[in-house]
């Protein structure tokens, strides 16, 4: 069984089959809001499925919000759902809602910076209060969010969190690592297949391993990201394929290729780095605070 700490339901067509062809691959995965809609999603098919989920308002999507007032709207939003449902834990298994995402800070966004922060504050602070993990998405914004979580901290109100997509410096490593956080990897580490094809882009990527790809097809991770992926302590590492709904079929050869790659770079076998993330996902979720 592997575990997809990261994928969205928000694009996907048919969503129940996509949900069935998920759980047929032996898949767990861990989906993500963006907004209210598709949170309202998860939560119905939570009602029929044991599925985790994370809910939460993503900074490319708040243009998007017909209100006033978003910040407060997005908390007291936040605050309803977290008092009518709660995540289950237990026997080594999880679901229901298990964490607040998909928040964060992106410079391409057309929300000002400011506006931004405010948000991803407030939205903290939920997760702070239910004592729920967080997946944050940053985007150009490093310097914001790392000022965020110091205040946080400083006023030990700090939940646990891992930086998803993680492509990231040595110093931001260091700095995020002295928060405790948790680092998801996927798309992001892929450079290109090795096939006749190179493909640079990563969303192209995604979308070919989600339709075409063969299973014996491997693909190759930048050195920057081997680099990165060693100096990161390994009860952290979380694995994703952020799938988004290019198709209404699960990625699993995508999410395959991604175990196998850092397997290799890790010097771990796959079963082990199977356990390995399987662990580190219960014990991020499972976590009060940092
Ligand atoms: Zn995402």
């Amino acid at each position: 069984m592997l575990t997809d700490s990261h994928v969205h339901l928000s694009f996907v067509k048919d969503k129940s089959a996509f949900l069935k062809s998920t759980l047929a691959s032996k898949i767990k995965p861990v989906f993500m809001g963006v907004d209210e809609s598709s949170v309202n999603d998860l939560v119905n098919l939570c009602k029929s499925h044991n599925i985790a989920f994370f809910a939460g308002f993503h900074p490319l999507f708040l243009d998007k919000m017909c209100v006033s007032d978003r910040q407060g709207y997005i908390k007291a939003y936040l605050d309803r759902l977290f008092t009518l449902h709660n995540s289950v834990i237990k026997d080594r298994d999880f679901y229901n809602l298990c964490g607040l995402g998909e928040i964060g800070i992106d410079k391409r966004a057309s929300v000002s910076a400011q506006e931004q922060i405010a948000i991803c504050k407030a939205q903290l602070d939920v997760a702070f209060k239910y004592k729920k993990a967080v997946s944050l998405h940053v985007v150009k914004g490093h310097d914001l969010m790392l000022s965020l979580l110091s205040c946080l901290k400083a006023e030990h109100k700090l939940p646990v969190f891992c930086i998803h997509g993680a492509t990231l410096s040595y110093d931001l490593i260091k700095a995020y690592s002295s928060y405790n956080a948790y680092f998801s990897f996927g798309s992001n580490l892929i450079k290109k297949k090795m096939t006749a094809d190179t493909i640079s882009d990563v969303k192209d990527t995604v979308c070919v391993a989600n339709g075409n790809v063969k299973d014996n097809v491997k693909y190759l991770i930048s050195d920057k990201c081997q680099t990165m992926l060693k100096l990161i302590s390994q009860d952290r590492i979380l694995i994703e394929s952020d799938y988004d709904g290019c198709s209404d079929i699960y990625p699993h050869a995508f999410l395959h290729n991604v175990y196998k790659s850092v397997a290799e770079i890790l010097d771990l076998d796959e079963k082990s780095l199977e356990r390995l993330v399987s662990d580190n996902l219960y014990n991020f979720i499972g976590a009060k605070s940092v």
